[in-house]
């Protein structure tokens, strides 16, 4: 007879005394911190708990964030050699890892993710970003980049709510790295982790004004994508805003680099390894509760392996465990908002009534604050909206194919372009594959894997440039490439 035993898990709280959150907020300008007029709330999604008041920023803000960005363009940094600028970036990576738990306590209460994941992976990569970057700033004219590279002089930077920090991290560091001065918008959901960072950049003693933080809503976005004085817009986000920031740029001499959604195919062949491929499908669809650009969220599975794979996907789906983010063995945190979690609702609806089938493991759902459970749908065809749709959530659509040949006309079949994954352990049907597939960035036997020294970025609607990386330089340079 087989007996099974199964262990209940105590809870592992992380506390979250270490972090100090003030009542309220003003913007980072000008090395110092300035009073706002208006104020909104942020709050923990998990909870709902309103954890601070943050300033929304006017014109009056962020001319003066121009500036004061301008002004430590023109008078220190781009003067200031490589060597020195180095050593700023240095000591900023360093506090950050000082304070790595800090931060990490504060972007899950500020995000809904889980602290494993703000701890393991957001912050020490956003701090990898910054050493990468520091290693760069007197190393330009090796870099490939011409003899002489320039800064582009302001840059105005935009980012979302997914990975708060890290993508602060992608957009701060290079552009210093290449000497140039930053505005920078937090997403409206999770100001606090960039806020905090405010209080690094005095720490560090950087001069002031070559990072100024402005928060505020897409309103505030707006008008730091139109403002005269900015020289090069970086922004992350939705494909929709992302279009509207190329037509209000078009006409303009301003630099722009776009980083937007994604529906990425991740393509399992018959001969892949079974057990790693489902660890890896689990990786790219419900690390962040799915809220991840590049996220696997098509999975395309050979037909002759699909109903192993699925087998095996579900009893591991049952194990995943989704609830309190702040505890240390939560796998599936909360959704970031109830706009999100709207939106998520609305097309896993669109899934139900266009004939999909739905699944999700039993899971209890806290009462409180934004959830979603893990859920994939099977039985999705491509003419599916699940299966075109940037859902941004946990749920996975699930697709079959019969060759190599269909499965590429299938995962090619969309109109972005970020990333994919391909599964197989023949190396010549990876390589064969990730020649065809039109998508910047492409994991083989793996997924969800960063790194600052490697390029990221999107074909097609997926967006413009490339982050990270030597490429990733050039976006932030004067008259080189960007792709
Ligand atoms: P947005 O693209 O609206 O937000 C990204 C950033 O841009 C935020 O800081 C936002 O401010 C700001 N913003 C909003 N409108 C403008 C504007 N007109 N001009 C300049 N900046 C603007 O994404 P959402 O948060 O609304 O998410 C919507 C969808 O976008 C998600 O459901 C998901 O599908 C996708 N998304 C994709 C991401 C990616 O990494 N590819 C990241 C985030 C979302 P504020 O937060 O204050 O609105």
């Amino acid at each position: 007879m087989e007996t099974t035993m199964t262990f209940e898990y105590a809870p592992a709280p992380e506390s979250r005394a270490i972090v100090t959150i003030k009542p309220k907020y003003g913007h980072f300008i000008g090395g110092k911190f300035v009073s706002g007029s208006k104020h909104f709330p942020t709050i923990n999604p998990a909870t709902e708990e309103v954890l601070s008041q943050i300033a929304l920023a006017g014109k009056a803000d962020v001319d003066a964030a121009v500036k004061a960005a301008r002004k430590a363009y023109v008078t220190t940094w781009s003067k200031m050699s490589g060597k020195e600028r180095g050593k700023y970036l240095y000591r900023i990576a360093r506090i950050m890892q000082e304070r790595a738990r800090e931060f990490a306590v504060l972007e899950t209460l500020d995000n809904g993710k889980p602290i494993r994941e703000s701890r393991d992976t957001d912050i020490p990569l956003a701090a990898a970003h910054f050493f990468y970057h520091a290693g760069w700033a007197d190393k330009l004219e090796f870099a490939g980049l011409g003899t002489s590279p320039k800064p582009l002089g302001v840059a105005g930077q935009i980012i979302p709510w997914n990975f708060p920090l890290l993508m602060l991290a992608w957009k701060v560091a290079p552009a210093l790295a290449a000497g140039n001065t930053v505005v920078l918008k937090p997403a409206e959901s999770t100001p606090l982790t960039a806020l905090l960072f405010a209080e690094v950049c005095q720490q560090a003693e950087l001069p002031a004004g070559v990072v100024n933080i402005i928060t505020g809503d897409g309103t505030t976005g707006a008008m730091i994508v139109n403002h005269p004085g900015i020289d090069k817009i970086a922004f992350t986000g939705s494909t929709e805003v992302g279009k509207s920031i190329a037509r209000a740029v078009a006409p303009t001499n301003k630099s722009v680099t776009l980083e937007l959604g994604g529906k990425a195919a991740n393509i399992v062949f018959d001969d892949a390894p079974i057990d790693e491929t489902v660890e890896g499908i689990v990786n790219g669809i419900f690390f962040n509760q799915g809220h991840v650009c590049c996220a696997g969220s098509r999975l395309l599975l050979q037909e002759n392996v699909a109903e192993e794979v699925l087998h095996k996907l579900k009893s591991r789906m049952e194990k995943l465990r989704v609830g309190d983010p702040m505890d240390k063995n939560t796998d599936v945190g909360a959704i970031n908002s109830k706009e999100q979690l709207a939106k998520i609702l609305k097309l896993a609806a669109v899934g139900d009534s266009e004939g999909a089938e739905r699944w999700s493991p039993e899971c209890k759902l806290p009462s409180k604050g934004f959830w979603f459970p893990p859920t994939i749908f099977t039985g999705v065809t491509q003419a599916h909206r699940i299966a075109r749709e940037e859902i941004f959530g946990p749920v996975l659509s699930v697709l079959t194919f019969r060759t190599p040949q269909e499965a590429i006309e299938k995962a090619n079949n969309t109109p972005f372009g970020l990333s994919a994954g391909i599964w197989s352990e023949k190396g010549s049907r990876t390589l064969w594959a990730s020649q065809q597939l039109r998508a910047g960035v492409i994991w083989a036997n793996t997924f969800n894997k960063f790194d600052p020294t490697s390029p990221f970025g999107g074909y097609k609607e997926s967006g413009w440039g490339r982050e990270g990386g030597r490429h990733g330089l050039a976006a932030y340079l004067k008259g080189v490439s960007h792709e």
